[in-house]
Parts: C-alpha cells; sequence; structure tokens
C-alpha cells in the first residue's frame, strides 16, 4: 500500500490557464444543466465576456474564475446500473422466446480476499441482471490440469456462454496455458491472443472486447463525447486493459499515443491529449499540469493509499490526481464508481452477446 495525496502541490492547479477559467465561468453562469460535449465551441456571446472580464476582473466575477471543480463527473456506477436494467431486459425477452438463460462460469484458485471481492460482485451482478452464474472455488495448491478439467468441462456445457477464470492465478500455474484453454466462443473476458489480433487489424472483428476497455469506450460514448479525429493517450501497454484500450480507440479513428514505463517525459504526451485514459496502478501520479485543459479523463486505475480516518486504514485512489485534474478537465471518471462497475457490466454484456450468439437469437 502507499502513502500518497495530490493535495500538497495543488499549486499547479491554481495557475489555470485562461481557456480554462472561461469553462469554470461557463458552467457557473449557465448552471448545472448545462453540459455540452467537451469539444464543443464556446457560445459567441459568453466568449465576448469572459475576454472583457480577464482584463480587469470585479471581486465577484474573480471570486468566479477561482479554481474549483469543474469537470463533470462521469457515473460509471449509474451507467453500470443502467446496462445491467437493459441486459435484464434482453435476458427476459431471450427467457419468454426461446427459453435459453445466459450463463457464467466463474473460477477462483486460492483464497486472495481482493479476487474472492471481485468474484462475489460478478456472481451478485449476474443475480441482479437475470443471468445464471456457476462458481467454482479451487484451493491455492491446485494442480493446472484440476484447473484445466473444469476449463473443458465448462467449454462442452451448453448452458455455459461465458468462462471467467480470475486472475491472478498461483505462481505455480502457466497463465498463458490456461487463458489458451478458454474456448474463444465462450472467452466474456476477450483476453484469447486471436480476440486481440482480430481488435488490431482492420476488417476483423473480435468475438468479444475486453470488459475494462469496452467499459472506457461505452463510458465515452454515453456521455456522447466524440472520439474520431481526436488525440488520444493511453498510459499502460497492459494485455488487459492498456492495449485494447489504444487498440479500440485507434478503431474509433482517434490518433493514439501509448505511454508506459520507459516513456521520458510522459506529461508531454498527455499536455496534447484530448482523451486521456490511464491504466498504470501509480496513485495520482497523473498531475492537473499533465492535463490539457478540456480534457476528458478516464482513470482506470485502482490503489489502496493509507488513510488513517477511513475505518479500513486505506482509500482507493486513482492514476490521476483528481483533485487536481478536476479543475482542468471537462469530464473524468471518479474511483471507486468510474471504470471498475462498467468492467463487470460490460462482462455480463459479452455473456449476453454470447448467449444470443450460440443460439442464434437476434
Ligand atoms: P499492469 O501492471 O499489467 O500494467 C501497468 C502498465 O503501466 C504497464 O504497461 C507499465 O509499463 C505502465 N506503467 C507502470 N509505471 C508507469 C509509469 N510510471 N509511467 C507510465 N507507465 C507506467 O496493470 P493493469 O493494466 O493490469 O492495471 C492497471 C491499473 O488498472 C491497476 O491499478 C489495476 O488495479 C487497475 N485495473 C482496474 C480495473 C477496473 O475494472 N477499474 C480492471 C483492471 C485493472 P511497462 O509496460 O513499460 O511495464
Amino acid at each position: 500500500m502507499v502513502c500518497s495525496g495530490c493535495s500538497s502541490s495543488s499549486a499547479t492547479a491554481r495557475l489555470l490557464p485562461m481557456s480554462h477559467q472561461h469553462v469554470v465561468l461557463r458552467r457557473f453562469l449557465l448552471g448545472p444543466l448545462y453540459w455540452r460535449p467537451p469539444f464543443c465551441s464556446f457560445p459567441r456571446t459568453f466568449k465576448t465576456l469572459a475576454v472583457h472580464s480577464s482584463a480587469s476582473p470585479s471581486p465577484v466575477l474573480a471570486a468566479l474564475i477561482a479554481p474549483e471543480a469543474s469537470a463533470k463527473v462521469i457515473d460509471g456506477k449509474s451507467v453500470a446500473k443502467q446496462i445491467r436494467d437493459e441486459i435484464n431486459t434482453e435476458v427476459s425477452r431471450m427467457k419468454d422466446t426461446i427459453g435459453v438463460v445466459p450463463g457464467l462460469a466463474v473460477i477462483l484458485v486460492g483464497d486472495r480476499k481482493d479476487s474472492a471481492t471481485y468474484v462475489r460482485n460478478k456472481k451478485k451482478s449476474c443475480e441482479l441482471a437475470g443471468i445464471n452464474s456457476y462458481e467454482v472455488r479451487l484451493p491455492e495448491d491446485s494442480t493446472e490440469q484440476e484447473l484445466l478439467k473444469f476449463i473443458s468441462d465448462f467449454n462442452d456445457d451448453p448452458s455455459v456462454h461465458g468462462i471467467l477464470v480470475q486472475l491472478p492465478l498461483p505462481s505455480h500455474m502457466n497463465e498463458q496455458n490456461i487463458l489458451n484453454a478458454v474456448c474463444i466462443e465462450k472467452d466474456v473476458d476477450g483476453f484469447h491472443p486471436l480476440n486481440i489480433g482480430r481488435l488490431a487489424m482492420r476488417g476483423r472483428e473480435p468475438t468479444f472486447v475486453p470488459c475494462t476497455p469496452k467499459g472506457c469506450i461505452e463510458l465515452l460514448h454515453r456521455y456522447g463525447i466524440s472520439i474520431k479525429g481526436k488525440r488520444a493517450v493511453v498510459i499502460g501497454r497492459s494485455n488487459i486493459v492498456g492495449m485494447p484500450a489504444a487498440l479500440l480507440l485507434q478503431r474509433e479513428d482517434a490518433t493514439v499515443s501509448i505511454v508506459h514505463s520507459r516513456t521520458k517525459n510522459p506529461e508531454e504526451f498527455t499536455r496534447q491529449a484530448d482523451i486521456i485514459i490511464s491504466a498504470v496502478g501509480q496513485p495520482n501520479m497523473v498531475r492537473g499540469s499533465w492535463i490539457k485543459p478540456g480534457a476528458v479523463i478516464i482513470d482506470v486505475g485502482i490503489n489502496p493509499v493509507e488513510d488513517p480516518k477511513s475505518p479500513r486504514g486505506y482509500r482507493l485512489v486513482g492514476d490521476v490526481c483528481y483533485e487536481e485534474a478536476s479543475k482542468v478537465a471537462s469530464a473524468i471518471t471518479p474511483v471507486p464508481g468510474g471504470v471498475g462497475p462498467m468492467t463487470i457490466a460490460m462482462l455480463l454484456s459479452n455473456t449476453l452477446i454470447s448467449a444470443k450468439r450460440m443460439h442464434n437469437f437476434q
């Protein structure tokens, strides 16, 4: 666990460029109901007001342009609920029409508390969406062969439409062997190399899109944030988040840069981005000064940091210093409550897609 905060150096966020002060003012004057997609230009009349006021701000205006959190909060929790409700409706329609209920099998090896929590959450979400869930828990010292046998059984089971092996696996197991054993038609995590290959190729469609990156893009869509022609930076290049997120963004016609641990001066890249997706695992790494005013921030990182005020002794923060970023960005996901709930919603979505495809149900 890391002890990290970003409040100490919020001076960077205080020294905002004028264009951001316009954004703050616009929000204040037009009220909370006014929110335009972040790449729209300012209303003409307001532009004039902002320019005049910057010359010699009255005390009232000076207060108005004080840097306060102005970014729209991208509420992953409520979008995920909406998606779960939509899936529930589709599951009922499928059940009523052809008598089939989608099924998801989850296999957990070992007794990691965090993994057990994720599995419990997935099970609960399945219930809420009307999807059947099947759970297998194997002891930490299980052999690869034992695990492969369960995967093989689920591959052959027609009531199972999706199979998820909870990661990480114990160190004596070969993750690649295990993930490759899940048949591609049931690989609702979308981790199969063929899926990623298809994602990377023009004119090919992956069988499933990996859940977390899919959730990031879905959030952008549902908030009306256009991707086409935008500059996007993905921080992190893991097989499960960073790389597929970058592939998805370029499929949607963004111009994409990938920043990783060997990138020199990452902030030079992020400062040019209209959209930033961060999947690193470093608390508060992305500071306000790394962000172009008006950019959209999708923070995938989930990092525990010490917090003596919390009953648990820690709290979860993202890769992005929310306090600073929310003063510069036009829209941002919180942690928790941003991408996390979307990952599970996309898992349910992939399971439904799989069941529909297997039963040729439109
Ligand atoms: P990985 O550890 O697999 O990958 C981390 C990536 O970040 C690597 O590509 C690494 O670069 C890069 N990186 C590490 N340090 C830096 C740095 N200082 N500057 C720039 N890049 C850096 O992590 P995951 O992709 O699995 O997860 C990332 C985060 O997302 C974690 O916090 C995880 O908990 C969270 N997560 C959240 C999910 C959700 O549902 N919200 C789902 C999955 C993950 P390199 O390749 O050079 O080593």
